[in-house]
């Protein structure tokens, strides 16, 4: 039992998933908060920083790099990671025999990596999982838990918008609210206020906008992010949502060079179709209607094999007419 390991453990290592998100975030500050306050040692860590709108949030500036150098462990819990590899190094860094794995998430496509895993595929966002395990566990919900978990479900949500909102959802919100969370200041710094440089980025990413047969997309250079004045890992959930909500788009898809050479894919889409699967014949995953992959460079190549499976997901996916009667 999940509960009676985490009791039982000194030092745990909270690691949250490369790339981070509004839900990574939330949950790892959250995790981390919560076993600070039955009295745990934690190290909170992410291969990537944490993006800028969610400093604020507290334990955020202790959020680190795994080093090889630590390795007291006597558990490792996982948030928001759908697979091993989404942990990226921190996981991967530890020396064997690693400690005990505990996998608490909410993707569907969870491959139930960890000795212990809290998957909920039904729950919109991590966030709203940990809103019930963290009580379970002693821990009292805080206005600073409150805030770290709020950020999750907002996000994840995209302001209780997705189609996994339910009423649980709400109600995981308003005990949040109700706990000391500032709904709206959250909602404002974690999904509407974005860097200069990435509206200069949606500039160029519209700009080069491709649309066939309900498939929105663009690809973003490296060249592309230098001219925008991006700095470090571009958040591309903004633009890649706007591709999806454009009225004849059944799937939006945003692709962009990392500095490596690599090509991050950020795809969205609307009921039926599903991108959990085209992310999948790539190695990624994610949601049906929001997933993500990364694949080799060259960009020109990734698009061209990328849009290629999208068409063909497109074409498998489509609604078939009802049949008529003679
Ligand atoms: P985003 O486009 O916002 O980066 O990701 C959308 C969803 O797909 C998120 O739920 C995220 O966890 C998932 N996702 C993105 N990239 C990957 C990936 O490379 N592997 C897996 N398993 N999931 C991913
Ligand atoms: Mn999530």
């Amino acid at each position: 039992m999940i509960h009676f390991a985490i009791e039982k453990a000194n030092h745990v290592l909270v690691i949250a998933h490369v790339d981070p998100d509004g839900d990574a975030i939330g949950s790892l500050t959250a995790v981390g908060q919560g076993l600070q306050q039955i009295g745990k040692r934690v190290t909170l860590v992410c291969d990537d920083a944490v993006p800028p709108r969610f400093h604020n949030l507290p334990l955020a500036a202790d959020v680190r790099r795994a080093s090889k150098t630590d390795f007291l462990y006597d558990l490792v819990i996982a948030v928001d990671c759908a697979d091993e590899s989404r942990m990226g190094w921190a996981y991967a860094c530890l020396p064997e025999p690693k400690p005990t794995l505990a996998n608490i998430d909410h993707h569907i496509t969870n491959t139930r990596f960890g000795a212990f895993n809290v998957i909920e595929p039904a729950a919109s966002s991590t966030a709203e999982i940990l809103h019930r395990f963290l009580p379970d566990l002693g821990v009292t919900l805080t206005p600073s838990i409150a805030a770290s978990l709020l950020t999750g479900i907002v996000t994840d949500t995209m302001g209780f918008r997705t189609s996994n909102v339910t009423a649980a959802t709400l109600r995981a919100a308003a005990d949040l609210v109700d706990a000391g969370a500032d709904i709206a200041a959250i909602s404002l710094r974690a999904l509407h206020q974005r860097p200069l440089a990435t509206a200069r980025l949606w500039g160029i990413g519209l700009g080069g906008m491709k649309f066939d047969d309900g498939l929105l997309w663009t690809a973003i250079s490296r060249d592309d992010l230098r001219l925008a004045g991006i700095e470090g890992r571009p958040s591309s959930s903004g633009l890649v949502n706007f591709l999806a909500d454009v009225d004849v788009a059944v799937m939006g898809v945003v692709l962009s060079e990392t500095p490596e050479g690599n090509v991050n894919v950020s795809m969205r889409c609307t009921a039926p179709y599903n991108v959990a699967e085209v992310a999948l014949q790539f190695g990624g995953g994610g949601h049906a209607l929001a997933a993500g992959c990364t694949l080799n460079g060259p960009l020109e190549a990734a698009e061209a094999a990328l849009v290629a499976a999208c068409r063909a997901a497109i074409a498998r996916q489509r609604p078939q007419p009802a049949l008529s009667r003679a």
